[in-house]
């Protein structure tokens, strides 16, 4: 048994539950707590790539040339809500600064250490419980339009490659033959093999929360409204629904998560990265592997009953409404590469990305107060990169050292 008694969990998605998990194989009590549910914000709606090799930040060489083009444009995947843009100044000059090859290296090494092995990190959470069928183990595929575009993007493939990805070129012929429904749709795409799906986000997190419940958890659906300390120490969770007490907390609240940090005077810089997906129910296109539309930066994958379409960054914070341009862009996208796609209704959903300026997930102990910790900011990769990071908290908090070096991951590295 642990010597940890009780833990609280802040939020229920991908990253709280697995963190709850992890704990709980460590013989702690845990607490999860939501004000939804599980799964009940951006780890529902994700594009459900396993993307054990997306270890290349947005913020590359050459970003800021390229965005004020892309924001005119409105068929490109980035949009702004221009009346949120004072508030996103600060954040947006910390993020632009880390778009250069060296740092793109060290975030790229970063990033890898929490995902490369993300499959096997999925199967040791639900293997063996009703979980494990949304797993799929197979290849991610980027698809271009023609070679070119494949080498326009050479500085990406570098990296990698350099960190150990391996990965098979096709051309328009043997795309045909990997995958009949691309057939004459791409000029050129790769295939990256190792990698994986979760067929269906939101009912696989649920999944997950189920096993959490069936082995003692308790899930506490409430609003947290703060963390009260004593000389440096949380004692107890505010909620909605009344007081928590606890031995230690943890804040996986996804993009909400630095508000809950400002409280207890730690400043960790985030924003939202708004990204919206369109479902096409009973759609008549079954893909064979996840398939990245590397051109205009949308994933396809096809899951239980439908083909979901997501992607879009949209700056533009956490309280606004979804915008219209986004979702129409997504859907105007589909339709272009299958013209004779067919289907019974549409579903949309706009989620928010929790991002970091650098791109790295925060993970460690906050420095206002040792017992809280942080498990947030995976950006556009927490599906891939939330088992692991449930690990390493579950490990540091029951005093087991993980066997890597965390400090590009430090709350207070900002
Ligand atoms: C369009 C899109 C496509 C994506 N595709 C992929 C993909 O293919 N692969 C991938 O790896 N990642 C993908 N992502 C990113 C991924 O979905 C996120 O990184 C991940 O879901 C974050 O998980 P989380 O547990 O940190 O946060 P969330 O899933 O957002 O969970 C946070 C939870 O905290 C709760 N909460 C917040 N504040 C409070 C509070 N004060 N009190 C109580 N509860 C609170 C919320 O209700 C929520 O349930 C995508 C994201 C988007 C938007």
């Amino acid at each position: 048994m642990s010597k940890v008694d009780h833990t609280i969990v802040i939020g229920a998605g991908i990253v709280g539950v697995s963190t709850a998990l992890w704990l709980q194989r460590s013989g702690v009590r845990v607490t999860l707590v939501d004000r939804e549910g599980f799964a009940a914000g951006t780890s529902y709606g994700n594009a459900g790539v396993l993307a054990a090799s997306a270890v290349v930040p947005v913020t590359v060489p050459g970003l800021l040339k390229k965005a004020p083009g892309m924001l005119f444009s409105g068929n490109e995947p980035l949009f702004l809500r221009w009346s949120y843009l004072p508030q996103l100044l600060p954040f947006l000059f910390k993020y632009l600064s880390y778009a250069n090859a060296d740092d793109v290296k060290r975030i790229g090494k970063g990033l890898a250490e929490v995902m490369y092995d993300t499959v096997d990190q999925h199967m040791a959470l639900a293997k063996g419980t009703p979980a494990e069928r949304f797993i799929r183990a197979g290849d991610y595929v980027h698809a271009y339009d023609n070679k070119h575009g494949f080498e326009k993007d050479a500085f990406a493939w570098r990296q990698r490659r350099d960190l150990g990805f391996e990965d098979e070129e096709l051309d328009q012929d043997a795309l045909a033959n990997y995958d009949p429904e691309l057939a004459g749709k791409f000029g050129y795409a790769v295939r990256c093999p190792n990698h994986g799906q979760i067929t269906d986000p939101g009912e696989y997190v649920g999944a997950l929360g189920g096993v959490f419940l069936d082995q003692g958890g308790q899930l506490v659906v409430a609003d947290v409204t703060n963390i009260t300390t004593e000389n440096g120490i949380a004692k107890a969770v505010e909620t909605s629904e009344g007081q928590i007490e606890a031995d230690q907390v943890v804040i996986t609240s996804g993009a909400w998560s630095s508000m809950l940090c400002a409280k207890l005077g730690a400043k960790i810089p985030m924003e939202a990265e708004r990204g919206y997906h369109v479902e096409f129910v009973n759609a008549n296109v079954s893909l064979r592997s996840n398939t990245m539309v590397s051109s205009k930066k949308f994933a396809m994958n096809s899951m239980d009953g439908r083909l979901r379409c997501a992607g879009i960054v949209e700056f533009g914070g956490l309280d606004a409404g979804p915008s219209k341009a986004p979702i129409e862009l997504l859907k105007r996208n589909a339709h272009e590469i299958f013209p004779n796609l067919e289907y019974d209704s549409t579903r949309e959903w706009l989620g928010h990305r929790p991002s970091t300026p650098d791109s790295l997930p925060v993970i460690g102990a906050l420095k206002n107060a040792s017992n809280v910790w942080a498990g947030f900011g995976h950006q556009h990769l927490g599906l891939t990169g939330g088992p692991k990071t449930g690990r390493w908290l579950a490990q540091l908090i029951t005093g087991e050292k993980p066997n890597v070096d965390m400090t590009p991951y430090a709350p207070d590295r900002f």
